[in-house]
Protein backbone atom coordinates (compact mmCIF):
# COMPACT_ATOMS: atom_id res chain seq x y z
CA UNK A 1 0.00 0.00 0.00
CA UNK A 2 1.26 3.71 -0.51
CA UNK A 3 -0.16 6.41 1.54
CA UNK A 4 0.94 10.00 -0.04
CA UNK A 5 1.06 12.88 2.10
CA UNK A 6 0.96 16.36 0.73
CA UNK A 7 0.44 19.70 1.86
CA UNK A 8 2.40 23.14 2.97
CA UNK A 9 5.37 23.34 4.92
CA UNK A 10 4.71 23.36 8.52
CA UNK A 11 1.40 21.58 8.24
CA UNK A 12 2.76 18.46 10.22
CA UNK A 13 3.43 15.97 7.71
CA UNK A 14 6.92 14.57 8.95
CA UNK A 15 5.90 14.18 12.28
CA UNK A 16 2.45 12.74 12.12
CA UNK A 17 3.62 10.45 8.57
CA UNK A 18 6.74 9.40 11.14
CA UNK A 19 4.39 8.58 13.69
CA UNK A 20 1.53 6.55 11.89
CA UNK A 21 4.57 4.94 10.03
CA UNK A 22 6.05 3.25 12.87
CA UNK A 23 2.13 2.35 14.10
CA UNK A 24 1.75 0.41 10.56
CA UNK A 25 5.29 -0.59 10.18
CA UNK A 26 5.36 1.02 6.99
CA UNK A 27 8.31 3.07 5.59
CA UNK A 28 8.48 6.57 5.74
CA UNK A 29 9.93 8.59 3.23
CA UNK A 30 10.47 11.92 3.48
CA UNK A 31 11.04 13.59 0.15
CA UNK A 32 11.95 17.06 1.15
CA UNK A 33 14.45 15.97 2.79
CA UNK A 34 16.03 15.05 -0.42
CA UNK A 35 15.24 18.67 -1.99
CA UNK A 36 16.70 19.93 1.27
CA UNK A 37 19.85 18.25 0.24
CA UNK A 38 20.24 18.79 -2.80
CA UNK A 39 20.56 22.70 -2.33
CA UNK A 40 22.41 21.97 0.40
CA UNK A 41 25.02 20.59 -2.18
CA UNK A 42 24.81 23.19 -3.93
CA UNK A 43 25.17 25.71 -1.49
CA UNK A 44 28.52 23.92 -0.03
CA UNK A 45 29.90 23.46 -3.51
CA UNK A 46 29.61 27.17 -4.65
CA UNK A 47 26.89 26.76 -7.28
CA UNK A 48 24.76 29.61 -7.23
CA UNK A 49 20.96 28.25 -6.20
CA UNK A 50 18.86 31.00 -8.35
CA UNK A 51 21.28 30.04 -11.36
CA UNK A 52 18.97 27.17 -13.17
CA UNK A 53 21.43 26.09 -15.63
CA UNK A 54 24.44 26.59 -13.29
CA UNK A 55 22.56 23.93 -10.90
CA UNK A 56 21.67 21.52 -13.88
CA UNK A 57 25.15 20.93 -14.82
CA UNK A 58 26.10 20.11 -11.50
CA UNK A 59 22.86 18.36 -10.71
CA UNK A 60 24.27 14.80 -11.59
CA UNK A 61 26.94 15.49 -9.75
CA UNK A 62 25.12 14.95 -6.35
CA UNK A 63 24.95 11.64 -4.71
CA UNK A 64 22.35 10.85 -2.92
CA UNK A 65 21.48 7.79 -0.62
CA UNK A 66 18.42 7.28 1.34
CA UNK A 67 18.25 4.25 4.17
CA UNK A 68 16.42 3.47 6.92
CA UNK A 69 17.49 2.24 10.25
CA UNK A 70 14.93 1.14 12.74
CA UNK A 71 12.06 3.00 10.89
CA UNK A 72 14.13 5.97 10.84
CA UNK A 73 15.53 7.65 7.52
CA UNK A 74 18.47 8.71 7.58
CA UNK A 75 19.97 10.94 3.98
CA UNK A 76 23.56 10.94 2.92
CA UNK A 77 25.66 13.02 0.73
CA UNK A 78 28.20 11.45 -0.98
CA UNK A 79 28.83 8.42 1.92
CA UNK A 80 28.41 11.50 5.11
CA UNK A 81 25.00 11.52 7.05
CA UNK A 82 23.83 14.67 5.93
CA UNK A 83 20.11 14.61 7.84
CA UNK A 84 20.59 17.12 10.83
CA UNK A 85 22.33 19.56 8.79
CA UNK A 86 19.70 20.12 6.12
CA UNK A 87 17.43 21.36 8.94
CA UNK A 88 18.46 24.70 8.87
CA UNK A 89 15.93 27.32 7.94
CA UNK A 90 18.48 28.56 4.84
CA UNK A 91 18.32 25.23 3.20
CA UNK A 92 14.94 24.63 3.54
CA UNK A 93 14.49 28.17 1.84
CA UNK A 94 17.14 26.88 -0.84
CA UNK A 95 15.55 24.15 -1.04
CA UNK A 96 12.53 25.72 -2.15
CA UNK A 97 14.17 27.35 -5.14
CA UNK A 98 15.56 24.43 -6.47
CA UNK A 99 12.63 22.90 -6.39
CA UNK A 100 11.41 24.96 -9.12
CA UNK A 101 14.27 23.29 -11.19
CA UNK A 102 13.20 19.86 -13.86
CA UNK A 103 16.61 18.61 -13.61
CA UNK A 104 16.33 18.75 -9.76
CA UNK A 105 12.92 17.23 -10.04
CA UNK A 106 13.54 14.39 -12.15
CA UNK A 107 16.43 13.43 -10.50
CA UNK A 108 14.89 12.76 -7.32
CA UNK A 109 11.39 11.32 -8.87
CA UNK A 110 13.15 8.65 -10.01
CA UNK A 111 14.58 8.19 -6.53
CA UNK A 112 11.39 8.61 -5.00
CA UNK A 113 9.46 5.87 -7.55
CA UNK A 114 12.66 3.53 -6.86
CA UNK A 115 11.89 3.63 -3.07
CA UNK A 116 7.68 3.58 -2.85
CA UNK A 117 7.96 0.26 -6.13
CA UNK A 118 9.14 -2.49 -3.42
CA UNK A 119 7.72 -1.43 -0.04
CA UNK A 120 4.76 0.17 1.91
CA UNK A 121 5.28 4.01 2.11
CA UNK A 122 3.95 6.95 3.66
CA UNK A 123 5.93 9.51 1.77
CA UNK A 124 5.57 13.10 2.42
CA UNK A 125 6.28 15.70 0.22
CA UNK A 126 4.67 18.57 -2.24
CA UNK A 127 3.68 16.14 -5.45
CA UNK A 128 3.02 13.06 -4.24
CA UNK A 129 -0.36 12.31 -5.23
CA UNK A 130 -0.23 14.37 -8.12
CA UNK A 131 3.01 13.16 -9.92
CA UNK A 132 4.60 10.95 -7.85
CA UNK A 133 2.60 8.67 -7.01
CA UNK A 134 -0.78 9.37 -8.55
CA UNK A 135 -1.82 5.28 -8.04
CA UNK A 136 -1.28 5.36 -4.16
CA UNK A 137 -4.33 3.82 -2.46
CA UNK A 138 -4.24 6.75 0.35
CA UNK A 139 -4.02 10.40 -0.37
CA UNK A 140 -4.27 13.21 2.54
CA UNK A 141 -3.75 16.80 2.01
CA UNK A 142 -2.66 18.54 5.12
CA UNK A 143 -2.72 21.80 6.30
CA UNK A 144 -3.29 24.07 8.70
CA UNK A 145 -3.30 27.89 8.89
CA UNK A 146 -0.18 30.27 8.63
CA UNK A 147 -0.27 31.46 12.51
CA UNK A 148 -0.92 27.69 13.64
CA UNK A 149 2.12 26.78 11.67
CA UNK A 150 3.99 29.55 12.48
CA UNK A 151 2.86 29.21 16.31
CA UNK A 152 4.27 25.86 15.79
CA UNK A 153 7.75 26.15 14.38
CA UNK A 154 8.49 28.63 16.88
CA UNK A 155 8.03 26.10 19.78
CA UNK A 156 10.11 24.09 17.98
CA UNK A 157 13.10 26.15 17.55
CA UNK A 158 12.35 27.66 20.82
CA UNK A 159 12.81 24.38 22.34
CA UNK A 160 16.46 24.13 20.53
CA UNK A 161 17.43 27.16 22.33
CA UNK A 162 17.43 29.25 18.84
CA UNK A 163 16.29 32.83 19.03
CA UNK A 164 13.14 34.21 16.61
CA UNK A 165 10.28 36.03 16.12
CA UNK A 166 7.01 34.39 15.05
CA UNK A 167 5.90 37.07 12.80
CA UNK A 168 9.11 37.04 10.16
CA UNK A 169 8.25 32.63 10.42
CA UNK A 170 4.74 33.55 9.69
CA UNK A 171 5.77 35.46 6.89
CA UNK A 172 8.96 32.85 5.38
CA UNK A 173 5.61 30.20 5.58
CA UNK A 174 3.76 32.29 3.27
CA UNK A 175 6.76 33.18 1.02
CA UNK A 176 7.22 29.57 0.87
CA UNK A 177 3.63 28.33 0.11
CA UNK A 178 3.69 31.13 -2.68
CA UNK A 179 6.69 29.55 -4.24
CA UNK A 180 5.60 25.95 -4.09
CA UNK A 181 2.12 26.32 -5.32
CA UNK A 182 2.95 28.64 -8.22
CA UNK A 183 6.04 26.98 -9.58
CA UNK A 184 5.54 25.79 -13.13
CA UNK A 185 6.46 21.81 -12.73
CA UNK A 186 4.55 19.64 -10.00
CA UNK A 187 3.30 22.45 -8.05
CA UNK A 188 1.61 21.95 -4.60
CA UNK A 189 -1.86 21.42 -4.72
CA UNK A 190 -4.37 18.81 -3.70
CA UNK A 191 -4.88 15.68 -5.66
CA UNK A 192 -8.28 15.28 -6.53
CA UNK A 193 -9.02 12.05 -5.04
CA UNK A 194 -7.42 13.32 -1.48
CA UNK A 195 -8.80 13.76 1.64
CA UNK A 196 -8.36 17.03 2.70
CA UNK A 197 -7.06 17.35 6.61
CA UNK A 198 -6.84 21.08 8.24
CA UNK A 199 -4.69 19.50 11.89
CA UNK A 200 -4.95 23.67 12.62
CA UNK A 201 -7.78 22.72 15.87
CA UNK A 202 -6.02 18.62 15.47
CA UNK A 203 -4.00 16.96 18.04
CA UNK A 204 -1.01 14.58 16.82
CA UNK A 205 -2.53 11.50 18.03
CA UNK A 206 -5.93 12.36 17.02
CA UNK A 207 -4.15 13.31 13.07
CA UNK A 208 -2.46 9.69 12.76
CA UNK A 209 -5.82 8.14 14.10
CA UNK A 210 -7.49 9.34 11.21
CA UNK A 211 -5.14 9.08 8.91
CA UNK A 212 -5.17 5.11 10.12
CA UNK A 213 -8.88 5.20 9.73
CA UNK A 214 -8.62 6.37 5.99
CA UNK A 215 -6.01 4.08 5.44
CA UNK A 216 -8.08 1.04 7.06
CA UNK A 217 -11.09 1.86 5.06
CA UNK A 218 -9.36 1.16 2.28
CA UNK A 219 -7.26 -2.06 2.79
CA UNK A 220 -10.81 -3.54 3.59
CA UNK A 221 -12.17 -2.38 0.02
O1 LIG B 1 9.05 19.49 3.40
P1 LIG B 1 10.26 20.38 3.43
O2 LIG B 1 10.04 21.70 4.08
O3 LIG B 1 11.46 19.68 3.98
O4 LIG B 1 10.58 20.65 1.87
C1 LIG B 1 11.51 21.62 1.46
C2 LIG B 1 11.12 22.13 0.08
O5 LIG B 1 11.30 21.10 -0.88
C3 LIG B 1 9.66 22.55 -0.09
O6 LIG B 1 9.43 23.89 0.27
C4 LIG B 1 9.39 22.31 -1.56
O7 LIG B 1 9.75 23.43 -2.35
C5 LIG B 1 10.34 21.18 -1.92
N1 LIG B 1 9.63 19.92 -2.08
C6 LIG B 1 9.03 19.68 -3.30
N2 LIG B 1 8.43 18.48 -3.55
C7 LIG B 1 8.40 17.53 -2.60
C8 LIG B 1 8.96 17.76 -1.33
C9 LIG B 1 9.57 18.99 -1.08
O8 LIG B 1 9.03 20.52 -4.18
N3 LIG B 1 7.82 16.35 -2.87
Amino acid sequence: MKIAIDGPAGAGKSSIAKLAAQEMSFVYVDTGAMFRTMAYYFMTHGVDVGDESAVEEHCGEVQIDIRHEEGVQHIFLGGEDVSAKIRDEQVGKNASVVARYGAVRTKLLEMQRAIAASQDVIMDGRDIGTVVLPDAEVKIYMTASSRVRAERRFKELREKGTECDIDEIEKDIIARDEQDMNREIAPLKQAEDAVLLDTSDMTIPEVVAKIREIAGGKSGD
